[in-house]
């Protein structure tokens, strides 16, 4: 042999110190890089994407996966376009008192969680009450594009739609895979579940691949898996917009929470209204009085299933303060943060630990 024994022993030596150093420094001090992507042709918003992977290529993957889902996820629950080779709620609502309608699984499951959690809750937010809301948005369209044409939605048309906007009507057959509207006139809207459903469904499967870091916002339904890994921080700090914040003035921001593994959901009066002689009427419309909800500029929910936020965004955003108030203490790991019409800030107990404002960081772990 051209070397000693002693060499072959200070060779593996060497070795196996590298490698005992080497895989100290990943436990230690994984090389983890922040990316950040978005796109725009979904649930008419901005979704982001931000996330810590040890590469861009592992970033691109989940971000290209996430998006691909997204959009796949809006044609299914889209109430106002068609897409050939596609049975979506459209097709629901189309087929409303002519026959059932064969679905993805994701829809018919969307409607079922969107069914429970009305039992569940005080009946605000209902799904059937498109033709309701159907009336608001035709107004709503016309008062946008001509403000001098701006009118209310006379309340007898409201009443007659009202009368067919049960959602215990909706017929859903879960071994055929079928909806079914049983009377013509009845319609589904889903706007104010199907954003955030679909985020919990992306975010689910995400992380089932194995991203384990990151922050989805679909236009500003929040949702976090895990932590950033940056060694600095142990949650995701989330804005929640001042409801009448000058954005061009400061940062828009009402406060901060800090989260991980959970989701943090607003309905606001800001996000899409119009405007009839000097009164604010927004989209968020409740089904007793058949208006405009005005107990609250804005209403913020922190829960893990984003699903389960954005369906009790609405409710609580058209219950009374003590009504809301219970019904978030009635749910385990839910928190809320309500914005009265005279710009108080109400919050739950588990709400002000997470918040900046009341002292709470991201650094230390919840
Ligand atoms: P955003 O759409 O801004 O995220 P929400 O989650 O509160 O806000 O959903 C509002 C949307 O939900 C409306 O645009 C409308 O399509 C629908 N909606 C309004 N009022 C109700 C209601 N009482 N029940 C069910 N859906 C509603
Ligand atoms: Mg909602």
């Amino acid at each position: 042999m051209w070397f000693g024994r002693r060499w072959v022993i200070l060779i593996l030596a060497a070795i196996l110190i590298a490698g005992v150093f080497f895989v100290y420094e990943r436990g230690k001090n994984p090389t983890y890089e922040k990316y950040t992507d978005s796109f725009m042709d979904t649930f008419d918003t901005v979704t982001i994407i931000v996330g810590y992977t040890s590469n861009e290529k592992q970033f691109k993957e989940y971000f290209n996966y996430a998006h691909k889902r997204f959009q796949e996820l809006h044609r299914y629950y889209d109430i106002y376009q068609s897409y050939s080779g596609v049975n979506n709620v459209k097709t629901i609502n189309e087929n409303a008192g002519i026959r059932p309608v064969e679905v993805a699984e994701e829809i018919v499951d969307m409607i079922l969680f969107s069914k429970k959690w009305y039992a569940l809750t005080e009946g605000k937010t209902n799904i059937a009450l498109g033709p309701v809301l159907g009336i608001w948005h035709d107004y709503r369209d016309v008062g946008r594009i001509d403000p001098a044409q701006a009118k209310l939605p006379p309340v007898h048309e409201l009443q007659a739609a009202a009368e067919y906007s049960s959602i215990d009507d909706i017929i859903v057959d879960e071994q055929k895979g079928t909806v079914f509207l049983p009377d013509g006139r009845m319609r589904l809207d889903v706007g104010a579940v199907a954003k955030g459903y679909a985020t919990e469904l992306v975010a689910l499967e995400l992380e089932e691949m194995g991203f384990d870091s990151c922050l989805i916002s679909a236009g500003g339904n929040i949702r976090g898996i895990g932590k950033p890994l940056d060694d600095l921080r142990e949650r995701w700090g989330v804005g929640i917009q001042d409801p009448r914040a000058s954005v061009v003035a400061d940062d828009g921001l009402l406060d901060v929470v800090f989260i991980n593994n959970a989701s943090v959901v607003t309905s606001g009066d800001y996000q899409r209204y119009y405007v009839v002689d000097g009164r604010l009427l927004h989209h968020i419309i409740d089904p007793e009085t058949l208006m405009p909800g005005d107990y609250y500029q804005a209403v913020s929910v922190v829960a893990e299933d984003s699903g389960v936020a954005d369906f009790l965004s609405t409710e609580l955003f058209l219950l009374p303060l003590e009504k809301s108030k219970k019904l978030v203490e009635s749910l385990p790991g839910v928190e809320a943060l309500w914005v009265l019409q005279d710009g108080t800030v109400e919050v739950t107990e588990g709400m002000a630990q997470i918040m900046r404002s009341r002292g709470a960081s991201g650094a230390e772990p919840h």
